[in-house]
């Protein structure tokens, strides 16, 4: 008996400091196609945003747990409790407002329109009239587009398959946000950018309107790394 206690001691001393070491995990949801915020590297979560999360994490003493998927799956998914916040580049709407919470804003980015070099006749947003214009479902850009008369819009999931499109000159430009637009211009040749750019909109974490106790610690963690020079060392990193 008295040995089968002492085991009994041992056994629930590993078990509580195993218990006391397992952070509790913050799920994540994602987009892992918008380069350089969220995309895949050998199979990793890398980019700003990812980076950004796993300091907040560290911050608030949350394990991050990163759930990829469709972009205009976000928020439903939020909203269903299937992931706890959401970090994809994602614009603090006034549509999505009405939806969910958004943290304070990270990162200022507008949406610009992407053509083929050898295009000259689109300069500004009025010029895209009577024009086939990619989108992204669902994306901050898609709603600007869509709401323009006489545009036609064609629908894409990813954006790599809108820029390889503009390319085969399927469609006669792309509107995206500016910085996952030069993400592309870099590493693609016979793209540039027009000179007109859209109205600025605030990239932010949202998070479901029931859960204002972990707004308010993620909040406070997006200050504290901005003050501790964390935020700049990413933006160096990425931008
Ligand atoms: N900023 C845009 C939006 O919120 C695009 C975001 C994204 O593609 N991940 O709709």
């Amino acid at each position: 008996m008295k040995k089968f206690s002492k085991i009994l001691v041992v056994f629930l001393m590993v078990v509580t400091s195993v218990l006391s070491f397992a952070k509790e995990k913050l799920y994540v949801g994602t987009n892992a196609e918008f380069p350089p915020f969220e995309y895949l590297e050998k199979g990793e979560f890398v980019g700003f945003d990812m980076d950004l999360i796993k300091a907040v994490g560290n911050k608030i003493g949350m394990e991050v747990v990163i759930k990829d998927m469709s972009f205009d799956g976000l928020i439903p998914a939020l909203e269903a409790n299937k992931v706890d916040i959401v970090i994809a580049g994602m614009t603090s709407s006034d549509e999505r407002k009405m939806a969910v919470n958004f943290s304070t804003p990270y990162y200022t980015a507008n949406q610009v329109i992407i053509l083929n070099e050898d295009n000259n006749n689109i300069k500004s947003f009025d010029d895209l009239q009577g024009k086939l214009v990619g989108v992204m479902l669902g994306f901050t850009g898609d709603v600007v587009v869509s709401e323009m008369s006489d545009v036609k819009t064609k629908k894409y999931n990813a954006s790599y398959a809108s820029i390889m499109e503009l390319q085969n000159k399927k469609i006669d430009a792309v509107v995206l946000d500016s910085e996952t637009a030069l993400n592309y211009i870099k590493n693609n040749k016979g793209i540039k950018l027009a000179e007109g750019k859209g109205e600025l909109e605030e990239y932010a974490i949202a998070i479901s309107k029931k859960n204002t106790e972990l707004l308010e610690k993620i909040n406070l963690a997006i200050k504290e790394l901005k003050e501790d020079g964390t935020y700049d060392t990413l933006l160096k990193k990425y931008m």
